[in-house]
């Protein structure tokens, strides 16, 4: 079984989807790994490291493509991409089917079996498969560090001989992955964080990190069959919108990770929010490339508004990809490890949840139901 590492082309993709120290494994469990040249400089994994690792290099993209049993890779695949694998062929990676499922259809066309890390169930067992998490958490340190970065004011408290300099307050809405990590970081810089989400069993979570959690008690179900947070309704909306609104007003830093998965992320910090707050304050909305949680936010720009900056960052992860790849080489070894078979095969078993959800094309079929109905959404749209 040949399993080959391909080099990033998406411009600002800096991450490797296998690092060096985890070769020997596969190596080991009597796989071959090819590595395309080149594939970990932006992550600053050299090409000797993985030949010393056992890895072969590889100076050409297009036969190491071909050759491929199994291809791993971090950003979707480009077409052309995808018209350079073998039939049968399997590959793995961040393929946004949902955002993109005519590049699942693409897939099926060519028969590989294409597996996608974002649909990884958030079980506890595939934790260790968890992409989304594992890529979530740097987002949310990252964050961090940007807002602290662009405040003109200190984190933590200061008592000097100049004074005594009071610590910024952080508001962070949306404590999911990213959302605690941000809330961890920003404690850890000293800074008095205060966190709001619609799923109230965050609280604890919150609370445990050291920040106060803003309740908002809403009249329906924020939570949907899956664990992940719903659209709420306008009511709720307003609601909500009065609560967080002070807070807000009086944060120096408000970091926002909001998002309901498979739609457009919620509107939480409007034109009268950022009016009232002081200006040279920040806001960093991690959930700018599904539209952004401020009525402000574009993504990959900063704009600045009433003298407020908004940062609309985009492939967080990758602005650190040493340890994002680290994380995320992980996460697809692991998958590797649990699909592999001792006789060189691969265990397809669409009985087993990880495999039914995370496996978007098998065979010349597009699978898994959330993305058909995307493609049928998208296919109605376009033939109208
Ligand atoms: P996400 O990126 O989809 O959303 C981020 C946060 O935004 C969530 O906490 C969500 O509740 C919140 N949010 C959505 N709409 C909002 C609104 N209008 N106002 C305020 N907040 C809003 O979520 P995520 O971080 O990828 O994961 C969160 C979910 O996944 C949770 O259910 C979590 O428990 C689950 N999870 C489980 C595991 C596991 O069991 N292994 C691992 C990771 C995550």
């Amino acid at each position: 079984m040949k399993i080959a590492i391909a080099k990033e082309v998406e411009v600002g993709e800096h991450r490797v989807a296998l690092i060096p120290d985890l070769i020997g494994r596969l190596v080991k469990a009597g796989a071959e790994v090819l590595v395309e040249c080149g594939a970990g400089e932006g992550s600053f994994f050299p090409d000797e490291q993985y030949e010393k690792a056992g890895a072969k290099l590889c100076s050409d993209k297009a036969s190491l493509w071909r050759e491929a049993d199994v291809l791993v890779k971090v950003a979707p695949p480009k077409d052309w991409e995808v018209d350079l694998l073998k039939e049968g062929a399997i590959l793995i990676g961040f393929l946004n089917p949902l955002g993109d499922p005519l590049i699942v259809r693409r897939l099926a066309e060519r028969r590989v079996t294409a597996m996608s890390m974002e649909l990884i169930p958030r079980t506890s067992r595939a934790q260790s498969m968890d992409a989304l998490s594992s890529q979530a958490g740097v987002a949310g340190y990252k964050a961090v560090l940007i807002a602290a970065a662009a405040l003109p004011k200190f984190f933590p408290m200061l008592t000097t001989a100049a004074g005594t300099i009071r610590p910024a307050k952080v508001f962070v809405m949306g404590a999911g992955v990213a959302g605690l990590q941000a809330i961890a970081t920003a404690r850890r810089l000293g800074a008095v964080v205060e966190a709001f989400d619609i799923r109230p069993a965050v609280k604890e979570e919150v609370q445990s990190l050291g920040a106060k959690f803003i309740e908002v008690i809403l009249q329906e179900d924020t939570v949907g069959a899956n664990g992940y947070a719903k659209e709420i309704s306008e009511e709720s909306k307003k609601r909500t919108h009065e609560v967080i609104s002070d807070h807000v007003a009086t944060a120096d830093v408000v970091i926002t990770t909001a998002q309901v998965p498979g739609r457009k992320a919620p509107v939480l910090v409007t034109e009268d929010m950022v009016a009232r707050m002081v200006p040279g304050s920040v806001i960093v909305d991690l959930a700018a490339e599904s539209g952004g949680n401020c009525v402000y936010t574009q993504a990959g720009k900063d704009v600045v508004r009433d003298g407020v900056t908004v940062i609309g960052p985009v492939n967080l992860p990758s602005s650190m990809p040493v340890h994002a790849s680290q994380m995320y080489a992980k996460n697809v070894l692991t998958l590797l490890q649990y699909l592999l078979t001792k006789d060189g095969g691969f265990n397809l078993n669409f009985e087993d949840d990880i495999v039914r959800d995370t496996c978007v094309s098998h065979a010349g079929e597009v699978r898994n139901e959330r993305v058909k109905n995307a493609l049928g959404s998208l296919l109605s749209v376009v033939s109208q």
